[in-house]
């Protein structure tokens, strides 16, 4: 954007001078892409014979994100790692992306461009490319749709029905850092812990860094696409108990989860020790980890504790799947047994579900 003394509004920019900075800005196209920005469609080439994948998402103000909590930059960015985590969680390999925007008077092209920013951020480290998008005014609120296409270039896709009883559930990278990091956000302006109590600093900045900058585990996928290796996958954004619950349904299972195998970052720890909670329930209800959640044929165990030190991936085993009277249960490190609830986002209400209100059905 221009510096802010020039600096246009929306109105004097108009759609095609906004269009127009979008292209020249973040509209850089490689070799898959033929035509991008600027023509009635994209052009890009399609692997041969291989699987496409294509996902979409809808954020709304006030819905999905809240600008007195987020800058334009999370945004983007979030909204990015939502789409590359559903690639990932598919095996693929993320390629094209295209953005809708909806926008209300009182923003900027400097907003705009940040967000943009935020999302290419994302977008780059996965050599994902801007290829197209629509640009509307909106009288009630920010709204952006995103869609990304995705290709499986080798093995097969990793959906959610394929899980079987017997089956091994593992899980990649730590859970429950991205709620921990929401809830230190949400605590400020923060009080500073007295000398030698409280969270370390350095664990404060990794866990808000988790929840305002997630990876989205792409190699991870593309990995077990690759080797065959996963019958079911699903990425972790509500929460493994509602997340694990959809693969269940999809695949006609229950499962059991050992609480005391779930994979916790120090930082975590530290926060829930700080906080009196339970580093377990962050674990299990906590969303927005952009983990990915898998099952494996036991008869593949060995090959994939193998191949995964060889390329250097942590993958935690959590539990096994069991036939679907079984149920969701975990395990708690007490030796009893409880059942596993839903926990997470209820759209049409307009709340996310409290911990403590669902995550435990005896
Ligand atoms: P049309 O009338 O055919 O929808 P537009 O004028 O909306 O064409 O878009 C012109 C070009 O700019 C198209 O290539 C479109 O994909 C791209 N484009 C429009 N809005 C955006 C946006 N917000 N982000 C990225 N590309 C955009
Ligand atoms: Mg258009």
């Amino acid at each position: 954007m221009p510096s802010s003394a020039s600096r246009p509004s929306l109105s004097r920019l108009g759609e095609f001078g906004l269009i127009r900075h979008l292209r020249r800005r973040f509209g850089r196209i490689g070799p898959s892409v033929l035509r991008g920005i600027g023509d009635d469609t994209a052009i890009v080439r399609a692997p041969a014979g291989r699987p496409l994948l294509l996902t979409t998402d809808l954020l709304v103000e006030g819905i999905h994100f809240d600008l007195s909590t987020a800058t334009f930059e999370d945004i983007g960015y979030k909204a990015a790692v939502a789409n590359l985590s559903d690639i990932a969680a598919m095996g693929g390999r993320p390629r094209h992306l295209l953005v809708a925007v909806a926008i209300p008077p009182t923003r900027t092209p400097e907003d705009i461009d940040r967000l943009y920013r935020g999302l290419m951020q994302a977008c780059r480290r996965h050599g994902v490319e801007l290829v197209g998008g629509d640009t509307s005014a909106s009288r009630s609120g920010l709204f952006v749709s995103i869609t990304l296409t995705g290709s499986i270039e080798a093995g097969r896709p990793l959906t959610r029905d394929g899980a079987g009883a017997g089956d091994l559930v593992y899980v990649t990278g730590t859970l429950g850092d991205s709620l921990a990091g929401l809830a230190l956000l949400a605590g400020r302006p923060r009080r500073r812990p007295a000398a030698g109590t409280g969270t370390p600093e350095r664990y404060r900045r990794f866990l808000i860094r988790r929840h305002l900058r997630p990876s989205p585990r792409i190699p991870e996928g593309r990995f077990l696409a690759v080797h065959r290796l996963a019958t079911a996958a699903i990425d972790l954004s509500d929460g493994l108990s509602g997340d694990l619950a959809h693969v269940c349904e999809q695949s006609g299972v229950g499962a059991e989860i050992e609480a005391s195998d779930l994979p916790l970052s120090p930082a975590c720890r530290a926060y829930a020790s700080e906080h009196g909670t339970d580093p377990v329930r962050l674990a299990l209800t906590g969303g927005e980890d952009y983990e990915l959640l898998f099952t494996v044929s036991p008869r593949n165990h060995a090959t994939l504790t193998r191949l995964a030190r060889r390329a250097g991936y942590r993958f935690t085993r959590i539990g096994t799947i069991r036939p679907r009277g079984f149920g969701l249960r975990v395990k708690l490190g007490n030796g009893t047994t409880r059942r596993l609830t839903i926990a997470g986002y209820v759209h049409f209400q307009r709340r996310r579900v409290a911990p403590e209100e669902a995550l435990w059905s005896r």
